[in-house]
Formats: structure tokens, C-alpha cells, sequence
């Protein structure tokens, strides 16, 4: 009667934990009473619970989450700075600068791996985020944010009098200093580590170049090694991006500059495997694609109403498959897409084996889907599956590079766009030329 009457925050944790600890439904029922008259708080929270309080501080600040800690039973700030990490970034105010790398590297990474002393491989990350398109004032340095870094060494950033506050709002009026609509991130990670560390957040308005880019992308391995970040942490293996054009573009231009050095201790295992892309950058850093955008564009191919087209002139699109994905449950992101039409094909072995099948056109269909099928299942599996060997990560995606080349030279731009090929296999992008 008593829960009917009265919400009880975070039930199902108190009801789990106290399971946990072997207690009997009297003592549950007297936690929930405990509950109910504030004498009780449960504990208990998990990442969802972090990320909500972590939002509320960040939205409605301090006031906010003490009223709805109170409330709701949310993780308090307390609680919150014990559990999570905050990590303070050092915005971009006007032009990217030395400084910019440098104090985030400091305080984001020195600072915090101080008792991490093993060497690991780095990967580098780039990619945008929304922001509001707004002017901040920071007032911890007295300057302007939030406007665009390229066109930002046209105005001075700091509010010195009336007038230069003018001025500023002026060239934005004119439209040659621009309210930023995204903010470009570069973060960096440790092969074999969840954590992820920003080390620049610069408002763009979206008009850089491919210089440009390679100008920041440069910079940022370069002031890596200038804070000695390589010696401590480690050495930068790769650079990660999207498949955005201009980040290809000075991505290309920075890392697929001169095939592996033959004295790279490498290049006795890699030699051996003809056909793998062997273009590296200075110091043997390589250039990557983000595999979540690159499965984000597959799904997106096969969805589209052009399709793709295999191997027996069956057009696979998303009519099609939403025609035999009725068999399966309901999916919708990426991964499981990609997932559902391998479960799709593994569910049809006795129609697909059946070669005086009557059911012709279905049976024409579902090969075209299972080739389909063994093209991303083996771009996938190697990146969801952690158990497999280096060995086998490395079969299946030579397997992928092969299949995606031959379907490629049969049926060019059916298949995929030149872009997405080049982006995903780069044996395509000698056959395109
Ligand atoms: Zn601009």
C-alpha cells in the first residue's frame, strides 16, 4: 500500500541490493519503509546514475543536483567527484596555438599518469561536437570564446574597453569573425586503455581547408613530442578521423607519405602480405578511419535506394531487406543492422544450400544477401570480437579487402561509391584511378 501511495526513489536498488545481501522479504519490506521516511538511502550507483548527476551539475550547477539528490536519490557532488573523473579543458580562445596543446597535455595527461610509467602506442582522434552558436565571456582570462579559431587572429580576444568590445561584436556583424557551430576535438587514447584524453577544443565555422587541417593535425603530433608526452606516455601509432573530406584530405597528405621504412622491424612480417597498404607518415604513424563512422556508412549504403549491387545482379536496398528482416527482431542501430543480416543469412543454411530449390528469386535474393553478409561480417567481427588472435583479426580483414576489390572491379560504383572504397579499402582506390 505504501509504495502505491508514495514514490519510492531508486526501487530497484534497493530491492537488488538487498537480494544481494541474502535478505528475507520482511527485511525488504523494512528497507522500503526505512525508504519511505528518509532514514534509509540506497547506494549502489551505476554509470547512467554518474552520467545523470554529471549532467544536472553541468546544466543547472550545484544547487540543481543538491535539490535532486535530495529529491530523486541521484549521486550527490560528493559522490560524484569520488567516482568520476573531471577533467578540466582548456578552451581555444583565437588562433590555435603552442599553448593551447600544451596546457591540456599538462594538466589532462601529465598530471593524472603520474603513476602509469609503461610505455603504450597512442592513437589520435579528431572529430566536431555541436555547441551553442553563442559568445561567451571567459572571465577567468577576461577574453571572448566561442568564436571560430581561423578567423579569429582578425580581432583581439580580450575585453579591454568599451570600444574593443565593439569592435568585436562589429566583425562579427560583418561576418569576418564567425560564431562558432561546432567545436573540432582532438583527443588521444592508449592502445589497450579506455580513457580518453582531449587535448584541444577549437570553435570552427566549418570553412578550413585541407591545409588548414594538416597544419592542426601536424601541430598536435608535434607538441606531443615537445612535452616529452612520448617519452612518458608513449609513442603516437595513429591518427583516427572520420571520413569527413578535408580531415581525409590533410590526413592523406600527413600519413600516407612513404611506404614503411625496410630497417622498421615490421617490415619483415608486413612485406609478406601483398596488397596491405604499407604508406605511413613521418615516424611510421599511420592514418585510420573511425570504425563506428565507417560502419555508419555501410548501413547507410545499403539503406539507400540505390542500394549495393553483388555479385549475382541482385540489388540489395533497404526495400529489400526490410522485406526479409521481418523474419528477425527489430533493429535499428548500426552494429546491429549489420548483425541482423548476418543472423539473417545464418538462419537461411537450408534454402541457401538447396540448389533445386523452386523458390528461385527468394533463393537468387538470399545469395546476393549472404555474399553480402561475409563482406561486412568480416569487416565487423574484428573489431567487436576481443577474443580473436591478432592473426585472425588480421584473416578476416584480408579477407574483407579482397572481397570488397573483386566486387569493386565487377561493379564499380554499384558497389560503393569511389569514396567509401578508398576509405575502407585502399586496394580500391588503385583500381578507381
Ligand atoms: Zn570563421
Amino acid at each position: 500500500m505504501a509504495i502505491s501511495e508514495h514514490n519510492i526513489p531508486r526501487l530497484q536498488q534497493i530491492v537488488s541490493v538487498a537480494l544481494g545481501n541474502g535478505a528475507s522479504v520482511r527485511e525488504i519490506i523494512n528497507k522500503l519503509e526505512d525508504t519511505l521516511e528518509g532514514a534509509y538511502c540506497p547506494r549502489g550507483y551505476g554509470a547512467d546514475d554518474l552520467d545523470i548527476a554529471t549532467l544536472v551539475y553541468r546544466l543547472g550547477g550545484r544547487q540543481l543536483l543538491f535539490a535532486l539528490n535530495q529529491k530523486l536519490s541521484i549521486p550527490s557532488l560528493r559522490t560524484l567527484r569520488t567516482r568520476a573523473a573531471f577533467t578540466t579543458i582548456t578552451p581555444t580562445i583565437g588562433t590555435i596555438r603552442n599553448e593551447h596543446f600544451d596546457t591540456n597535455i599538462q594538466s589532462g595527461i601529465l598530471s593524472t599518469r603520474t603513476d602509469i610509467t609503461s610505455l603504450h602506442g597512442v592513437s589520435i582522434m579528431i572529430d566536431e561536437m555541436a555547441i551553442e552558436e553563442m559568445a561567451v565571456h571567459y572571465s577567468k582570462y577576461n577574453k571572448i570564446g566561442g568564436l571560430c579559431w581561423k578567423h579569429s587572429n582578425l580581432i583581439d580576444p580580450v575585453l579591454r574597453t568599451y570600444d574593443s568590445t565593439v569592435a568585436i561584436a562589429q566583425k562579427i556583424h560583418d561576418e569576418e569573425v564567425h560564431l562558432g557551430k561546432e567545436v573540432t576535438v582532438i583527443g588521444v587514447a592508449c592502445f589497450g586503455e579506455d580513457e580518453l584524453y582531449p587535448i584541444l577544443v577549437a570553435p570552427t565555422c566549418k570553412t578550413e581547408d585541407a591545409t588548414d587541417m594538416e597544419g592542426v593535425l601536424g601541430r598536435a603530433l608535434q607538441r606531443w613530442k615537445a612535452t616529452g608526452t612520448d617519452q612518458t606516455v608513449g609513442p603516437i601509432w595513429s591518427l583516427a578521423t572520420d571520413g569527413d573530406a578535408t580531415r581525409r584530405a590533410a590526413g592523406h597528405r600527413l600519413f600516407i607519405k612513404q611506404p614503411l621504412s625496410m630497417e622498421s622491424p615490421l617490415y619483415g612480417i608486413l612485406a609478406n602480405m601483398p596488397g596491405l597498404n604499407m604508406w605511413t607518415g613521418d615516424n611510421n604513424v599511420t592514418l585510420d578511419f573511425d570504425l563506428k563512422h565507417i560502419f555508419k556508412r555501410i548501413c547507410t549504403l545499403i539503406r539507400s535506394p540505390a542500394g549495393i549491387t553483388l555479385n549475382n545482379g541482385r540489388v540489395i536496398n533497404a526495400m529489400m531487406l526490410a522485406h526479409y528482416l521481418v523474419w528477425l527482431p527489430a533493429y535499428d542501430e548500426a552494429i546491429e543492422l549489420i548483425r541482423a543480416i548476418i543472423e539473417l543469412t545464418q538462419s537461411q543454411h537450408t534454402l541457401l544450400n538447396d540448389s533445386f530449390s523452386p523458390d528461385v528469386n527468394r533463393r537468387a535474393d538470399l545469395m546476393s544477401i549472404a555474399l553480402l553478409s561475409d563482406v561486412i561480417e568480416s569487416f565487423l567481427i574484428p573489431f567487436i570480437n576481443v577474443n580473436l588472435s591478432l592473426t585472425e583479426q588480421v584473416q578476416y580483414l584480408s579477407r574483407f579487402a579482397h572481397l570488397s576489390f573483386a566486387l569493386f572491379r565487377s561493379h564499380r560504383r554499384s558497389f560503393m561509391s569511389y569514396q567509401l572504397g578508398q576509405y575502407i579499402c585502399p586496394k580500391v582506390s588503385v583500381v578507381a584511378k
